[in-house]
């Protein structure tokens, strides 16, 4: 399973927001969607930076509530780990384990064309894992 066959699945769909967007809106943004990090992209389109729950809580801890009013270029992450489409499920795991992060921008040729998140990798993992135990059945009971 691959990083494609993940988006077909899930759209295409990514949840952006700008540099200079205030950390309050952002905040309205991840509760509106019910999401965990929003990827900021540049007036290019270049993905920039990410934002996720755990940037805000530390940014909350920092700063205080001062920090709702700052633009969300001061608390992103700008070394963002990004995948292609061509990539494994496995690739994935190991990447997100390795970095302690729960989301991958999927970018082709500079442009944002999807994202995976740990929900994403962990529900198809699952589904790898139950159709290899019911393939495994299947050809004991031939036997
Ligand atoms: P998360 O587990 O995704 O909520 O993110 C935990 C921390 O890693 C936060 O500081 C995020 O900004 C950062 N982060 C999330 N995704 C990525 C990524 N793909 N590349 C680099 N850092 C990331």
């Amino acid at each position: 399973m691959n990083v494609a066959a993940i988006l077909k699945a899930k759209g295409r769909a990514v949840a952006t927001t700008k540099p200079d967007t205030p950390l309050q809106a952002v905040i309205e943004k991840l509760a509106a969607k019910r999401i965990g990090a929003l990827v900021i992209v540049g007036a290019s389109g270049g993905v920039e930076g990410i934002i996720s729950e755990r940037d805000i809580i530390r940014a909350l801890a920092e700063h205080g509530a001062s920090c709702l009013g700052r633009p969300v270029s001061d608390f992103m992450t700008r070394e963002v780990v990004v995948c292609t489409e061509a990539d494994t499920l496995d690739e994935l795991m190991a990447t997100m384990t390795a970095g302690r992060f729960r989301h991958i921008p999927v970018v082709e040729d500079g442009a944002l064309v999807g994202i995976v998140s740990i929900g994403d990798v962990v529900k198809h993992h699952i589904a790898e894992v139950e159709m290899e135990a019911s393939a495994l059945r299947t050809y004991l009971l031939a036997g």
